[in-house]
């Protein structure tokens, strides 16, 4: 099939690289201001579940390689990385059951759209922590919500999906169905052997009250509060998310430099609940500290305009994630060291502390995961920067690496190739190897992975 042919049975768009507005749209594709190389020889903009089986068939018959992307924010911009795009960013269908708790989403539904839509129904989902991520590559790789103490990892909230194959032909896979598939779409990320068009979700009630406490502390503070920490969450019930933030102090703080800010959320069903949780996290907290926020109500909208504007889009991101379960001194100490030689102000670490008692992973991709999960992120703007931030991020994470079991997919640095930690276990490596094998034999999802571009 050639080209123009393919162009006459999509709905959708097709973007050659020969077309005038290639570098444009491709580089479009990546949410990080860093595009990575345009390898993309076309990229198909799917109206419909139709356009997405068509060029996954266009593909496979010439002999090209394909990458779904949802939102291009896997921060590597591996979602660009293939001879054929598929852009599911038109696939954003969103219908819920209310009485059973259940909904039918598109890839392309984004958190904020989601807590939005959900909480006029009184409900509620482990929505990621900002607002215009999509659930595409979101729940795929596994999805680090809010509340996931207590909601669990997003992937296991997953019931269905509906998959496109290698083949061209469209699955629904679940527990029932096409077992294997089911178990390889919670957590697989960019090694998935298909594109999915559809999630089905279980839903959670939306908490009555969402209340939020920071406390900001000086850099040199970093080993009392995380001691404190570890204390107070050995006992904390699993809808506590508590995660330490180092950054830049704003200018309005008495100080210059990194500090860090002590963070504790709870999603409670009343506010008198909320607050008798935070009374107990706060006791013995460090004295000290520079400025305070007690209490503060964060429903979903309040918490995604909080994470936005720490991460603006457009800024240079390089980033890496681990999961942990050495003590969390021992793992904040070592983030505070690489952060006090951040080589851009933007830069930040977020180390989340969970509950002992937070929700565990069931059997699936998703297969590696600790008490603490931390990811380092290097933001800047000046592309001359590349090379030194990225070399920071890299020297940090080695640091950070013997205290650690393995990274997150969803904000690991995939560039790294085998030098990364791992993302899966063993076994769930070897089956996801397997499963690919099988459904995607000629490597059409598989394709060859090259560097970011630095310009
Ligand atoms: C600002 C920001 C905040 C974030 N916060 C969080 C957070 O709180 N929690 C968390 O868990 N993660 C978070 N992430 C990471 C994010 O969840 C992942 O990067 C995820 O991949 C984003 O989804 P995407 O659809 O944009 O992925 P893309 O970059 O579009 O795709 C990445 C890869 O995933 C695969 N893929 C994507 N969609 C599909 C599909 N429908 N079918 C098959 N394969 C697919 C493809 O292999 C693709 O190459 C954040 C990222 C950013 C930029």
């Amino acid at each position: 099939m050639k080209i123009n042919e393919l162009k006459g049975r999509l709905r959708g768009e097709v973007i050659t690289a020969d077309d005038a507005g290639h570098a444009a749209a491709h580089d479009a594709l990546i949410w990080n201001g860093r595009k990575p190389d345009r390898q993309a020889r076309l990229i198909v903009r799917a109206a419909c579940v139709e356009d997405v089986q068509e060029a996954v068939r266009f593909a496979a018959a010439n002999g090209l390689t394909v990458s779904p992307r949802g939102g291009g924010h896997q921060f590597t911009g591996i979602a660009a990385r293939a001879d054929v795009v598929v852009d599911l960013g038109a696939l954003d269908a969103l219908s819920i059951d209310v009485a059973a708790r259940r909904a039918r989403i598109g890839p392309a539904v984004t958190n904020a759209r989601m807590a939005s839509v959900l909480g006029r129904h009184g409900l509620a989902f482990p929505l990621g922590h900002c607002g215009s991520v999509p659930m595409s590559g979101y729940l795929l790789g596994g999805g680090v919500g809010w509340n996931s103490g207590a909601w669990g990892i997003a992937c296991f909230s997953v019931l269905a999906v509906e998959v496109v194959l290698a083949d061209g032909r469209l699955v629904t896979a679940s527990a029932d169905e096409n077992a294997e598939i089911f178990w390889a779409a919670r957590g697989a990320g960019p090694k998935f052997f298909g594109i999915v068009t559809a999630y089905h979700l279980s839903l959670h009630r939306e908490p009555r009250a969402i209340l939020t406490t920071v406390r900001f502390y000086p850099l040199e503070a970093v080993d009392e509060v995380a001691t404190w920490a570890e204390r107070v969450m050995s006992r904390a019930p699993a809808n506590i998310e508590f995660t330490t933030k180092i950054s830049a102090a704003p200018p309005q703080m008495p100080v210059s430099g990194m500090i860090v800010q002590a963070i504790s959320t709870v999603f409670a069903n009343s506010e008198a609940q909320a607050r008798a949780l935070l009374d107990d996290l706060g006791e013995g907290a460090p004295a000290g500290v520079l400025h305070q926020l007690d209490g503060v109500p964060t429903p979903f909208d309040v918490l995604y305009d909080l994470t936005a504007k720490s991460m603006p889009e457009g800024h240079r991101y390089a980033v890496d994630s681990v999961w942990s379960e050495a003590t969390y001194p021992e793992v904040l100490r070592e983030v505070a060291l690489a952060m006090a030689d951040a080589p851009s102000p933007e830069s930040l670490a977020l180390v989340m502390l969970r509950s002992p008692v937070a929700k565990r992973p069931e059997d699936a991709a998703f297969s590696r995961i600790g008490r603490i999960f931390g990811a380092v992120y290097g933001i800047w703007q000046d592309p001359a920067a590349d090379g030194q931030v990225t070399a920071w991020l890299r020297n940090s994470i080695d640091a950070i690496a013997p205290l650690c079991l393995g990274t997150y997919v969803g904000e690991s640095d995939l560039d790294r190739g085998p030098r990364r930690l791992a993302i899966h276990s063993p076994a769930a490596a070897a089956r996801i190897e397997d499963l690919s094998a099988r459904f995607d034999p000629e490597g059409l999802f598989g394709g060859p992975k090259t560097k970011a571009r630095a310009a």
